[in-house]
């Protein structure tokens, strides 16, 4: 998939607004040892909805928030947002392009849009499913990376596979539809609970209505 722009604003070393167009081919980003280059990946991964702090080379999530230097004061919040080419329709959505934001506040308030929309984490990690490029997926390939995966447990290397065979939806559907049955399930036995407990006091109170 075509990774059209990326815009962050006030992410880890980058205050300002800053608007990275990446080419068709192979883009590389170079820089002196300290200038941000690890941010920006970062930030991808950040607003492809990674949850921890510590893949993000952080302590905590607020971590992402520019911390402030000698000459300039910390910010509220860190904003980032990632443009995909969407012509080939790889992202159910039917725009040709599609930005996928995440803001975060000092708060610990995360707000999350689709094509500038409101939109959930869930949203963009379903919209994301079976593409590669999730929370979960292996389009990004950090140092040690390929180790974990030949060292992974069967299973986790399992979820690889099903990525790339494009079936994770079904596997999270599967999941998901479990945990209802499962809390329907717990309902239901309070609601039967309930019921014996009224069907115990419906015989002392026949008793009583016969009596008034
Ligand atoms: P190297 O080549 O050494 O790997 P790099 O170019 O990848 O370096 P990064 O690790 O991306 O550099 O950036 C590190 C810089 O980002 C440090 O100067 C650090 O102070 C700055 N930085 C990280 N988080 C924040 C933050 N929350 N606020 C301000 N600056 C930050």
């Amino acid at each position: 998939m075509y990774l059209k722009s990326l815009e962050v604003q006030g992410f880890k070393s980058f205050p300002d607004k800053t608007v990275l167009q990446f080419g068709s081919d192979i883009t590389a980003i170079v820089g002196p040892n300290g200038s941000g280059k690890s941010n920006i990946s970062d930030a991808i991964s950040w607003v492809l909805g990674e949850q921890s702090s510590k893949a993000l080379r952080g302590a905590k999530m607020e971590d992402v928030i520019f911390g402030g230097t000698q000459k300039r004061a910390p910010v509220g919040y860190a904003e980032a947002t990632l443009v995909l080419d969407n012509q080939a329709g790889q992202l159910r959505i039917e725009t040709p392009e599609v930005a996928i934001t995440r803001r975060y506040y000092r708060s610990g308030e995360s707000e999350y849009f689709i094509n500038r929309q409101t939109a959930r984490l869930r949203d963009t990690n379903e919209l994301l499913m079976d593409t590669g490029l999730g929370r979960d997926g292996y389009s990004i390939i950090g140092q040690g990376k390929i180790d974990s995966i030949v060292a992974a447990r069967s299973e986790d290397r399992r979820e690889v596979f099903e990525e790339a065979a494009g079936i994770s939806r079904f596997r999270y559907r599967k999941e998901e539809s479990e945990r209802r049955l499962n809390q329907a399930e717990e309902n239901l036995l309070r609601l039967r609970d309930i019921l014996t407990e009224l069907e115990d006091r419906v015989g002392p109170l026949k008793e009583q209505s016969e009596k008034a």
